[in-house]
């Protein structure tokens, strides 16, 4: 009989009761042991809501991080952290988040925080030092393994493999990560075998990077790596997913390991050479719920495919989600308010669990055909999509043509100073949106106080002296779940938070039908944030790109066809927006570049549509109307032609802490249009020095023309006080008028 199992669960809680216990230890008003006793009684939870488990996972649940915790367990510690502190969860914490104004103590840089693989949670990256040691630490792991048991659970405990730990981590020495490879597996050894000692039978350990392009050298680490492995007592279920092997399953069926796990959804039609390939006692894990997206899984199909490999392998086929369901929220009950239509669709974790039981018992009957037949109904409805027309991609004119019309329409000075959008989401603002979504504030009051909030925006950016405006963005909470609420086709759940990173949660929408635009979405504000000014107010709307990668989407259609959806959508509020008078209007693509699939064959197909959903979005205006984008990372490697292709007229990036690699690329590929390189970081709450910035402005005029050149922070002020944004404003503006004056005289 198959056995179920599962790689992962969310770690929060069913009301980010993580978030709050850890940002009540910050502020110190909570112990180290509270702390503990809490996540603990959280996690023990998480192990009762996956009881109909054949085997429960140890390990996935975390305070931060799994990625850090792998560190931390194999004692890579990175020496500024170990110097501040020697209280291993004061380490920890350090380590993750750096000394910050609540931190319990001392100070010392947090480590680099990147995504995992291609989904929107974050880790921290691994910092090798040169000749780094390794050093186990399993007490807490071991304590898992114990309480999991007195709670009635086989215990499985989830490693990150040796090859994806090293593949993430960054070497001090600049060297590559595999000359650690020796001494890493030396303590893996050892943990393997006090695990065997404690009495577990299998270790999952997750190896995602067999499913990205690996070079020989990887490959043979891997066959070097679990053949080292194979020596320690155990058995090894090795992990994959996030996509296809391609020719790595040419690599993981040849490894000496007790079982594997591959995503079965995405090798569908290799299933039945991968069940020849098994060796004789071989577990074959198959990933057959889809861990990345919110949809049901239709059962009874699901049962009738897996049938013959079930009859076949009988207890050496495991069945479990595709990957960890980090990466959906915790379960659809809290879903109340949305129409039943919607819900009776869904699957979060719990429900994805259920689902495995469910598959279970549908293939323990004995009775096929009944089986086939409750397969009809299981299937969604199908969905219309309308034909929206043939998508536009191109402007009127080249962007030289633009840049004339748009220099006569707009008249504005040299070094142009501008933002990325938002100003301060103040508490103020906050409490009243909190407010009205309650029903303590009628509409009417609540849209007076985001008219005031932007009259003050707009003064102040006058009193500053900055060039094109914008209406600050008070009434957003957040740049898509804004749009989702106001598209169709869009839903905005109640409770249905995803772990980012750390204690930071998102509410990702979901795309569940087509999407249209029913009505105007920001003209309004817009139009009233231009009435109050003669300066020119840019317009500020969320790319199809972003709402789509920060979303949950329908599987029914392509991401390709969802994107034009969006695209068109966006459209028409660019056509509004340009029709009510602004002359400006900026649509950000933050997320374009995260979107990314893990193969470089697939990211051409993926920038070909991308790249078009945003030109669909952005090309019905007139030559006189200037389209920004903006987007927040300066890490263009492999998209320089993309970026180039989206021929917006205005490209604002970050380049505040990532230096100047990308405008020197922009320079090499003779890129024509304008930019704005994000003059200063606004992550960080200092104060940027007015001589400091001007500098930077001549270094920018070296790689590229003045007249190309836009002055600008590098990411929205959202999170700033009003005071820091308006002191680094100002001394931002007051750069740009020392450079254009030493221009006039010079
Ligand atoms: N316009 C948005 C803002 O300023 C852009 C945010 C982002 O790039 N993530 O907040
Ligand atoms: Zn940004």
């Amino acid at each position: 009989m198959a056995k179920i199992h599962n790689l992962g669960f969310p770690r929060i809680g069913p009301d980010r009761e993580l978030k709050r216990h850890l940002e009540s230890y910050w502020r110190g008003e909570i112990t180290d042991n509270e702390l503990a006793g809490r996540s603990e009684s959280l996690w023990l939870q998480n192990l009762q809501r996956q009881a109909c488990l054949d085997v429960v996972q140890v390990g996935d649940f975390s305070l931060y991080d799994h990625v850090l915790d792998t560190s931390f367990l194999f004692g890579v510690v990175p020496e500024r952290i170990q110097r501040a502190t020697e209280d291993p969860l004061q380490q920890y914490f350090l380590n993750a988040r750096g000394s910050s104004a609540d931190a319990v103590c001392c100070a010392a840089n947090a480590g680099e925080m990147t995504k995992w693989f291609n989904t929107n949670y974050h880790y921290i990256v691994p910092e090798l030092a040169a000749g780094q040691t390794f050093r186990l630490n399993a007490q807490s792991l071991l304590h898992q393994i114990t309480l999991t048991r007195q709670a009635g659970f086989d215990a499985k405990p989830v490693l990150l493999g040796p090859l994806t730990y090293l593949s993430l981590a960054k070497c001090e020495d600049g060297l590559n990560a595999l000359t650690h490879v020796d001494n890493l597996l030396r303590v893996y050894k050892e943990l393997l075998s006090l695990l065997a000692q404690k009495g577990v039978e299998w270790v999952q350990i997750d190896e995602p990077i067999l499913c990205t392009d690996l070079s020989a050298e990887w490959k043979m680490a891997f066959r070097y790596a679990y053949e080292v492995l194979s020596q320690a007592p155990g058995k090894l279920l090795l992990t994959t997913y996030f996509g296809k092997l391609q020719d790595n399953l040419a690599l993981i069926t040849t490894l000496p390991v007790a079982g594997i796990h591959i995503d079965a959804i995405a090798h569908r039609q290799e299933l039945p050479a991968i069940v020849e390939s098994l060796a004789d006692e071989q577990v074959l894990s198959l990933g057959v719920i889809d861990g990345r997206n919110v949809w049901r899984a239709p059962l009874a199909q699901t049962a009738n495919w897996l049938r013959p490999f079930h009859d076949k392998l009988q207890h050496r086929l495991w069945l479990a989600p595709t990957c960890s369901l980090l990466h959906v929220p915790l379960s659809v009950k809290a879903e109340t308010t949305l129409p039943d239509a919607i819900t009776s669709r869904l699957a979060f974790a719990e429900e994805k669990i259920d689902e495995l039981a469910g598959l279970r018992t549908l293939l323990q009957r004995d009775n096929p055909e009944q089986v086939a037949s409750e397969q009809e109904g299981e299937v969604s409805p199908p969905l219309l999509i309308e034909d929206a027309g043939a998508p536009v991609l191109f402007r009127e004119a080249p962007y030289a043509s633009r840049r004339t019309a748009q220099a006569k329409a707009l008249n504005l000075p040299s070094w142009t100073t501008t933002t990325i959008g938002s100003f301060p989401q103040t508490p103020a603002i906050r409490h009243a949106r909190a407010q009205w979504r309650k029903g303590q504030l009628s509409h009417a009051e609540y849209l007076q106080f985001i008219k005031d909030q932007i009259a003050d925006c707009i003064k102040t950016q006058e009193q500053l002296g900055l060039d094109v405006l914008v209406h600050g963005e008070a009434e957003r909470n957040d740049m898509v779940e804004f749009f989702g609420e106001l598209l169709d086709g869009v839903a905005i759940l109640k409770n249905g938070w995803v772990q980012s990173y750390g204690s930071r949660c998102v509410k990702p929408p979901v795309i569940y039908g087509d999407v249209k635009r029913v009505a105007p979405m920001t003209v309004a504000l817009t139009t009233y944030a231009q009435s109050l000014t003669s300066k020119p107010v840019k317009g500020m709307l969320t790319g199809p790109v972003t709402i789509l990668n920060w979303s949950f989407v329908r599987d029914d259609i392509s991401q390709a066809q969802v994107a034009q959806q969006l695209a068109f959508a966006i459209r028409e509020e660019v056509l509004a927006l340009e029709d009510a008078g602004i002359r400006i209007i900026q649509v950000d693509e933050a997320a374009l570049r995260e979107g990314m699939p893990l193969r470089q064959a697939e990211a051409d197909d993926y920038l070909n549509w991308a790249v078009n959903a945003f030109r669909l979005a952005t090309s019905g205006v007139r030559n006189e109307t200037q389209i920004h984008t903006h987007m927040c990372y300066s890490d263009f490697n492999n998209i320089i032609g993309a970026i180039m292709n989206m021929d917006a007229d205005v490209l604002t990036i970050e380049a505040a802490r990532s230096g100047l690699k990308v405008l020197s690329a922009l320079k090499d590929h003779g890129y024509q249009n304008s930019i704005g390189p994000g003059i200063y970081d606004i992550h960080s709450p200092a104060i940027p020095d007015e001589s400091v910035l001007a500098k930077r402005l001549h270094t920018f005029a070296s790689f590229l023309e003045q007249q190309q050149l836009w002055v600008n922070p590098d990411c929205g002020l959202k999170t700033r006080s009003w005071q820091e944004a308006s002191r680094a404003l100002g001394a931002m503006v007051n750069a740009a008028n020392n450079v254009r004056k030493l221009a006039a005289t010079g």
